[in-house]
């Protein structure tokens, strides 16, 4: 682990959220494994992160009682009862955006169905988090979801907003960092509501485990 992993999983621990290194996709598979029970009731975000690593498999398997939101053929009411399964499950799945270096998660949502559940709901949170995805501080995780999070979203999900065929924010193109409401006003703007989780009342009740290679953006 280099030594701004580390630091970052300090103050992670320091803010009440646990925090776990995991040298590669395999032993995040490992972690996540462990921390599951028979019957467990799961809900989880849309995140390429948890279907590079793996971990989408994992909690797809027979023996849980996942919500999937993505399954084939859903329709707009079952995926919206998929969102509402998360108050009160076991877990609930997802990345964040950005890690700061202090142990902060910034996280950026269209709908807000994930921010609102890292915030409150599912009994215990679990991200999933590429090493690309640690940053300095809050603003350099603000820039990120503009320059690299939002537009690449905006692709795989075709949204049709400017950042899907500019590769950046629209905001970005008047310089300086943006505030949240610059930007697009199209009807799916995917970055409507911010939220930084700082440091937690509930101890552990937020699971963060960082992977030593790159996941998702
Ligand atoms: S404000 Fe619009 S253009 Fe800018 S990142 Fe968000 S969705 Fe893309």
């Amino acid at each position: 682990m280099d030594a701004r992993t580390e630091k970052t999983i300090k103050n992670l621990e320091l803010n009440n959220m646990k925090a776990y290194y995991a040298e590669s996709r395999a032993e995040v598979c490992k972690t996540v494994e462990d921390m599951l029970f028979e019957g467990a009731v799961i809900t989880a975000g849309g995140s390429v992160s948890l279907t590079e690593s793996g971990v989408w498999d994992i909690i797809s398997r027979p023996g849980y009682r996942f919500y999937d939101r993505m399954k084939p053929g859903i329709t707009d009411e079952e995926r919206l009862e998929a969102f509402r399964m998360a108050i009160g499950c076991d877990f609930f799945f997802c990345s964040s955006n950005a890690v700061t270096e202090n142990g902060e998660l910034v996280n950026v949502d269209g709908m807000a169905n994930r921010i609102s559940s890292i915030a409150f709901g599912p009994k215990k949170v679990v991200m999933i988090v590429g090493i690309n995805k640690i940053v300095k501080d809050v603003n350099e995780g603000l820039l990120r979801v503009k320059k690299t999070a939002a537009p690449k979203n905006s692709v795989r999900l075709n949204t049709g907003t400017p950042c899907q065929t500019l590769g950046h924010c629209v905001s970005l193109e008047k310089g300086g960092c943006p505030d949240m409401t610059d930007g697009c006003r199209n009807e799916r703007r995917i970055c409507a509501d911010y939220l930084i989780s700082a440091r937690q009342r509930e101890k552990d009740r937020i699971n963060v485990i960082i992977c030593g290679e790159e996941l998702g953006y």
